[in-house]
């Protein structure tokens, strides 16, 4: 049964994340032949509209208030519900980014609906939407059919390809004007930490180091390493904790979870709390000295050795293939 599907494009430092894209193609499963139409918060995002339109929304409505300039619960969920009120979709699809994990248990319980949270596909099998979404830390996935007036999804970053960019893609753009009150939240400042180069959450490489690499300075030639492959950096809590460096690295059950192509663990055992935030990687590489490390367990290519070796013959050999 088509429907129409209501998307979030998620914007950071006016401009799009590629989640937004993947939310695209998701929706347009969901919508079943139906119209996709995309919702632009905040300030200033006029330009971003036409490049959800060449992901494939069909029509983009723009919020822009000055009071939606950063990202607040209430602010945002007061711009969606006008937007839902005023299309009723009878599918919504974000990100699950930190913005889509706040903002879309608030709007479900709003709209009294349910939520797919962290979907990593979604598919339409015997007349039904069935989405997958993994379960305990990500050592099964289950399947949901889900039904109802609204079927309301996040899907996770990395795991459904967007579609083609087509640039000749055009559609009706227009502005929903919003009265925001009561915002329980202000946001003064924003002082970012300072993070060198790629997101983790949306990276295609990622190079984490583990206790393994024994101070900070030892993730030198992990960096260098990610550098040449065009990827993050990511790190296990034992690096963390060991103040080796930045909570905002850590990947696992209390970090963030990440599905990047390439996952290259270096100096890390493989606790269970680690692989549940790794563990969907695509291609995994375990570099530890302990051959009978648990990350071997999961890992597609394991080298065993000492990092501080490995790594550089590593970034030697990338840079000889220019990749
Ligand atoms: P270790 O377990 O100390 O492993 C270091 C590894 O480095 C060893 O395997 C060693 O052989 C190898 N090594 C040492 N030197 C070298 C070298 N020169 N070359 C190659 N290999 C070397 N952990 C997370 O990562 N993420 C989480 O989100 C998380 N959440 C948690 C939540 C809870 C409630 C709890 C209880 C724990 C959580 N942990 C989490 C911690 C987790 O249990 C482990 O303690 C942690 O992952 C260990 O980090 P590590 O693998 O870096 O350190």
């Amino acid at each position: 049964m088509a429907r129409k599907v209501l998307v979030l494009g998620e914007v950071r430092e006016q401009t799009l994340r590629n989640v937004s894209f993947e939310a695209l193609a998701a929706a347009k499963t969901v919508a079943e032949g139906g119209e996709v139409v995309a919702a632009l918060v905040g300030k200033n995002i006029s330009s971003l509209a036409d490049e959800m339109l060449q992901y494939g929304a069909d029509r983009v409505v723009k919020i822009e208030n000055e009071k939606l300039k950063a990202y607040t619960p209430d602010g945002y969920s007061q711009a969606l519900l006008a937007v839902i009120e005023s299309e009723k979709p009878g599918g919504i699809v974000f990100g699950h980014t930190a913005l889509g994990k706040d903002l879309s248990p608030k709007l479900a319980a709003k709209l009294n609906t349910g939520l797919i949270s962290d979907a990593t596909n979604v598919e339409i099998a015997g007349g039904n939407i069935v989405f997958t979404r993994p379960i305990y830390s990500g050592k099964a996935f289950e399947k949901k059919i889900v039904t109802g007036d609204i079927i309301f999804a996040t899907i996770r970053p990395n795991n459904i390809a967007s579609l083609e960019k087509d640039e000749s893609h055009t559609g009706e753009i227009s502005s929903l004007s919003v009265d925001i009150k009561d915002l329980r939240t202000i946001v003064k400042e924003v002082i970012r930490k300072a993070t060198e180069g790629v997101d983790l959450s949306e990276a295609k490489v990622i190079v984490a180091g583990g206790r393994g690499v024994k101070s900070s300075n030892g993730f030198e030639p992990l960096k260098e390493l990610a550098n040449v492959l065009g990827g993050a950096i990511g790190a296990s809590r034992g690096a963390c904790d060991a103040d080796y460096c930045d909570y905002s690295l850590q990947i696992g059950q209390t970090g963030k979870v990440v599905t990047p192509d390439l996952y290259i663990a270096c100096g890390i055992s493989g606790a269970i709390q680690h692989l549940a935030g790794m563990s969907n990687s695509k291609v995994i590489v375990a570099i530890n000295k302990d051959p009978e490390a648990n990350i071997f367990k999961i890992a597609d290519y394991g080298i065993v050795g000492d990092l501080f070796e490995v790594v550089p013959l590593l970034t030697q050999e990338f840079k000889k293939l220019n990749v």
